[in-house]
């Protein structure tokens, strides 16, 4: 099952993500974690994609692409895949869907979890992730056991630089912009579901699995 999360910064696309890849078994691939592994580990890549992620802009197409369909050659993406934060311009949907087509494949779902903007810097502000694992918090609606404490490895948990309210602020005018053109270009191919992201996370959870059956 080859899966993409649509949405809006701060939609909750990472968090429905990894319930998708631990239910269905899957690898959840996310190309922000894939630039932020690189940042951390100083690489020539994380040095030019934190240019752009720092002022919330779009690493450009030629780095991103690249690097995701790498990452869904690796054996472990041979039954599926969700993809959370890729594709986020039209000409990277192109790309991938040619790469998929080459092999005869194609997208089966492409879930939109819709949140309105009035929401989504509340959330951002709110959000705090793992500095090792990754894992994503909300301090006030999906708390970690321990304050500003990972659940599952136990180290410290951060703001991101670009969840403060300024950057937030340019990455939904990107995404309105940029990514939400998206929604039209899958809803064309009869891919695309909508479920209400607004909801508790179990119960948009629901909605997606009621469509992944
Ligand atoms: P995205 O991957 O779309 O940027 P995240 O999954 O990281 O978004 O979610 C953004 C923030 O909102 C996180 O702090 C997350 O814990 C929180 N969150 C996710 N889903 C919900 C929800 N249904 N209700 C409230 N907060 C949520
Ligand atoms: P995310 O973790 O998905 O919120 O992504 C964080 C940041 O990484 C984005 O604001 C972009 O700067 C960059 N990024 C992630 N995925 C992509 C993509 N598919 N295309 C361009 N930039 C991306």
């Amino acid at each position: 099952m080859k899966i993409i999360m649509l949405g809006a910064p701060g939609a909750g696309k990472g968090t429905q993500a990894k319930m998708i890849a631990e239910k269905y078994g899957i690898p959840h691939v996310s190309t922000g974690d894939i630039f932020r592994a690189n940042i951390k580990n100083g690489t020539a890549l994380g040095i030019e994609a934190k240019k752009y992620m720092d002022q919330g802009l779009l690493v450009p197409d030629e780095l991103t692409v690249k690097i995701l369909l790498d990452r869904v050659a690796q054996p472990d993406c041979a039954d599926g895949y969700v993809l959370d934060g890729f594709p986020r311009t039209i000409p990277q949907a192109q790309v991938l869907d040619e790469a998929l087509e080459e092999l005869g494949d194609a997208i089966d779902y492409a879930i939109n979890v819709e949140v309105p903007d009035e929401n989504i810097v509340k959330r951002m502000s709110g959000r705090r992730a793992c500095v090792s694992c990754g894992a994503t918090y909300h301090v006030e609606h999906i708390p970690p056991r321990e304050e500003g404490i990972c659940d599952k490895c136990g180290k410290e948990l951060i703001l991101r630089d670009d969840d403060k309210p300024e950057t937030v602020q340019n990455r939904l005018q990107v995404y309105h912009e940029q990514t939400q053109p998206l929604i039209d270009f899958y809803g064309a191919k009869g891919v695309l579901k909508t479920v209400d992201g607004t909801v508790d996370s179990k119960e948009v959870f629901a909605a997606i699995e009621a469509i992944l059956g």
